[in-house]
């Protein structure tokens, strides 16, 4: 008989990491800093661990951490959510991701998502009984060549749709949704049944004075939608593995039934040290635009004295480059010979889609990384 996940191989993330490591390869592939997580959150876990925080928290996360969610949302985006009814902590937004679609999704429900999108959306669409409709991104004069059109998503939705995924800033390319796509798309769900889920893991991550805009910004979206982000983007720490998810009540109900049979709850110290760290320190992720657009700045111009064509960033942490100067391999094969013949690790975007766009030559470089590590890199790519 079939497997459930006929599709599915390896992620994408997991081939590269192994190939870079064999091949001692500087690791620009799977999106993870080199650099140290915040000293302040480091000490506030250890307190934590010592203070005896080592138990099951409550299901839906500490009280302390919820209150911290919802005062920094406020703070951020002018709307304050209910931290009892309204927030959840997940074990990363992986979780989170997944319990959304198995709350709303039905055998046969369709779930709309946005190609090229992330690689754990589909799977979970499919372990739910749903169908993945993919639409590509881009339209005309958008910025990056992957913002959405939506006309074409429009055109997607039948009677069956009872999700749309959007994802902004968005992994692989950076793109952001602006204040007419919010517009579009809140025309869009008016009058229908179709719940949002809006990934926001890199919501701080946004450069030259855009604002990122979130759907907890805008009453008729955020009450149909999931809003889902990640402390492993904000904090520098991915392997800490916790997140959040913002819903309204009714939906947040529905959640938790998946929440608490997945993972029941998340790993205790860490939240208390989330909690900490954003009461103490907001300048930590308010500044973290800038952090990282230093260095994308640099990262760009150093880009410039190689072959390969950086593509506008407008945020996240994550460089689109045109690489057809230097080959015309598909990006697979490309980013396979550059981790073993170069020595710089990269992720193809193919994975990424249901049909990915016939010779398109783009790879995916990660800049959440020190100077040392990108001039390494830079000095290989230099050879290309
Ligand atoms: N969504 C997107 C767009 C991501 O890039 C990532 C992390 N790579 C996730 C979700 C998952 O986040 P987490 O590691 O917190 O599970
Ligand atoms: N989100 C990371 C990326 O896009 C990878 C996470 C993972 O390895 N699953 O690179």
């Amino acid at each position: 008989p079939e497997t459930k996940l006929p599709k599915v191989g390896t992620t994408i993330f997991t081939v590269m990491s192994q190939l870079a490591a064999e091949h001692r390869a500087v690791n620009l592939g799977q999106g993870f800093p080199d650099f140290e997580v915040p000293a302040r959150l480091v000490e506030a876990l250890d307190r934590a661990m010592r203070a005896g925080l080592n138990q099951y928290a409550p299901a839906h996360g500490l009280p302390v951490l919820r209150a911290a969610i919802a005062a920094k949302t406020e703070r951020c985006y002018g709307h304050r959510p209910d931290a009892d009814a309204e927030i959840t902590v997940t074990s990363g937004a992986s979780e989170a991701i997944f319990d959304a679609i198995h709350a709303v999704v039905r055998q046969g429900d369709e779930v709309i998502v946005l190609d090229p999108c992330y690689d754990c959306y589909e799977p979970a669409i499919d372990l739910a009984g749903g169908i993945a409709v993919h639409v590509p991104l881009g339209r005309d004069g958008g910025p990056t060549g992957f913002e959405p059109d939506w006309s074409r998503i429009s055109a997607a939705i039948t009677p069956r749709t009872r999700m749309l995924m959007i994802n902004t800033p968005h992994n692989p390319s950076g793109a952001m949704l602006g204040a007419d796509d919010i517009a579009q798309l809140t025309a869009l769900l008016r009058d229908t049944g179709i719940v949002l889920l809006s990934d926001e893991v890199y919501e701080h991550i946004v450069f030259d004075g855009a604002r990122h805009e979130s759907v907890l910004r805008h009453r008729e979206l955020r009450e149909r939608a999931f809003v889902i982000s990640s402390f492993g983007k904000t904090y520098h720490c991915t392997g800490w593995k916790v997140g959040y998810c913002i819903a309204p009540p009714a939906l947040t109900a529905e959640f938790r039934k998946v929440h608490q049979y997945n993972t029941f709850c998340t790993f205790t110290p860490a939240q208390a040290a989330f909690a900490e760290m954003i009461e103490a320190e907001p300048a930590h992720y308010e500044q973290l635009g800038a952090f990282y657009q230093a260095k994308r700045d640099r990262f760009r111009e150093q880009l410039l004295t190689t072959r390969l064509k950086p593509l506008p960033v407008p945020g996240g942490y994550f460089q689109l480059v045109d690489y057809s100067a230097v080959s015309d391999l598909d990006d697979a094969a490309f980013c396979r010979w550059l981790t073993e013949h170069k020595g710089v690790a990269a992720i193809p975007l193919s994975p990424f889609y249901q049909a990915p766009p016939a010779g398109q030559r783009l790879a995916r470089l990660c800049f959440a990384k020190n100077e040392a590590t990108l001039d390494e890199a830079i000095a290989r790519l230099q050879t290309l």
